[in-house]
């Protein structure tokens, strides 16, 4: 969406802007940029909200150069925004009331890999790409995997997950510590490499998720798991969405350590067919992967294609070919670009509700409802073994505004009924800024608390103000 002004709302006057601008100039030289192009580069990131730049961009190259940017600001109270890879959803990077923001690309070391406790420290600014490929001669893997290739300090602050969450967690379990720097310019670290602490607060889990409004994370400790030696990947359909949850609700239960469940409805399977040139049936289908010995891969398949039987799967296709399944992952992960394609020139405005698994056909098919009633194309893909899905709402280009209101309004629908249900507004998007109208109806009264603590961490509210809540 078009730049809606230029620093829209500004906390800091001109003056004290001027002299927090040349302060940084004057410390980090081309690295602290002020051109439009590049500060709006940086305020968007994959959300429809409009882009409100940042005053300037600066990117950092440690910690400590981290620690100066937020001291010269929280001097001027200028707002303090960090970012990752810009590939959040709900508006997170948009700089509200103008000021700073900080890119932590450059801060991409690997800062120790410790094979035998499984564990790994890294700067900000790694993706997880970079660490799994780094990591491959190791025999360990990170899988923590939003699809995007994003920041592993992104992924933390917004405590995304992704298709392997329901075998390994989200970025809330896989986090063991941290290094942040706080709104005074204070440097804390949080847990430590021990898989267990029983030592007070657990600031860890405080930061993670809070998508940089209490600091800016500068190290990250993170799990590591052992790299399987036999994966399989299976695609089953059935003839009707029920089936599909329950055959889901049945291996949870059964306690299958499945490593990737994936629901895709049939218009989202329609939309994958023609991006990635495969030839599925238009049904409510399954993209299951199994993680483990040969044997035990073996085992699990076998038992997923009977419970899928017992609930009305077809036809169990199943495959340890690495190409194969490459590819079969490849097109889940395309999901995005294949909706898009569904209808050439839109913009798909993706929201994710998550709900307790026994409700989740019902979730999924209330909503396929209200987006029928609503004569719409929009496409729905979950990861059903959390009980989190995606609907996919293609915007623009020839009504942009009418679309957003249709959008929003099944939006509404959606998120309303996921709390009702028992469940969350987001199960791994964050709030940025398109979930915060529900953080009440979700928190109640914890919402003051979380006020509370963030009052106390951050008085003047210049870590990446106007996201979560408001003050
Ligand atoms: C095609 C596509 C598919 C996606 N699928 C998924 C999915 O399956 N699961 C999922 O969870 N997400 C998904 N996402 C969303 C996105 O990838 C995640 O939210 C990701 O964690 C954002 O990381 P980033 O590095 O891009 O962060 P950014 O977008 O750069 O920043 C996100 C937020 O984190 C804050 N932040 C960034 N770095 C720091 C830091 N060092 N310290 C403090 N705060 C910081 C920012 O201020 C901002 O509030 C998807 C996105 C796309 C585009």
């Amino acid at each position: 969406m078009a730049a809606d002004g230029d620093g829209a709302r500004p906390r800091t006057n001109q003056a004290d802007l001027g002299a927090l601008i040349a302060q940084l100039k004057a410390s980090y030289g081309e690295r602290a940029s002020t051109s439009l192009a590049v500060r709006e580069q940086h305020a968007q990131g994959f959300s429809f909200h409009d882009i409100r730049p940042a005053d300037v961009v600066v990117m950092a190259k440690t910690e400590a150069e981290v620690a100066d940017i937020v001291v010269a600001a929280a001097k001027y109270s200028a707002p303090v925004i960090a970012y990752g890879t810009g590939t959040s959803i709900e508006g997170q990077l948009a700089a509200l009331e103008g000021g700073v923001c900080i890119n932590t690309a450059e801060m991409n070391s690997i800062l120790s890999v410790n094979a035998e406790d499984m564990d790994v420290t890294v700067e900000p600014g790694v993706t997880r790409k970079q660490l799994n490929e780094h990591l491959r001669d190791t025999g360990l893997f990170f899988p923590v995997d939003p699809g995007a290739d994003a920041s592993i300090g992104g992924m933390a602050a917004t405590r995304a997950s992704g298709t392997n969450a329901v075998r390994y967690g989200t970025m809330r379990e896989n986090v063991l510590g941290l290094r942040v720097v706080l709104a005074d310019g204070r440097v804390i670290h949080t847990g430590g490499r021990a898989r267990k602490s029983a030592a007070g607060y657990d600031l860890t889990r405080l930061f993670v998720g809070s998508e940089g409004t209490l600091g800016v994370i500068t190290a990250i400790t993170l799990r590591l798991y052992g790299i399987p030696e036999a994966i399989s990947s299976a695609v089953v359909q059935f003839d009707d969405m029920e089936g599909a949850v329950n055959a889901v609700i049945a291996t949870i239960q059964w306690g299958i350590p499945i490593a990737r469940i994936e629901f895709i409805d049939e218009v989202q399977m329609d939309a994958i067919n023609r991006y990635s040139k495969l030839n599925y049936g238009l049904k409510p289908t399954l993209f299951l992967e199994f993680h483990g010995s040969t044997s035990g891969v073996t085992e699990q398949t076998t038992r997923m294609g009977e419970i899928c039987d017992e609930f009305g799967g077809g036809d169990f296709q199943w495959t340890t070919d690495a190409e194969e399944s490459r590819r079969l992952w490849q097109a889940r992960h395309d999901v995005a670009f294949a909706c898009v394609a569904l209808r050439p020139g839109s913009q798909a405005m993706a929201t994710d509700v998550c709900v307790p698994i026994s409700r989740l056909a019902e979730c999924v098919l209330e909503t396929r409802k209200d987006i029928d009633a609503e004569g719409v194309v929009a496409p729905i893909v979950g990861h059903v073994g959390d009980g989190n899905f995606h609907v996919a709402f293609l915007i623009g280009p020839d009504d942009r505004e009418g679309d957003l209101i249709i959008a929003n309004r099944i939006n509404k629908k959606l998120v309303e009924r996921a709390i009702a249900m028992g469940g969350t507004s987001t199960g791994e998007h964050g709030v940025g800024q398109g979930k915060m109208a529900y953080m009440d109806l979700e928190h109640g009264e914890a919402l003051d608390v979380m006020r509370t603590v963030k009052i106390a961490l951050d008085p003047n509210n210049i870590m990446n103000p106007g996201k979560i809540f408001t003050i």
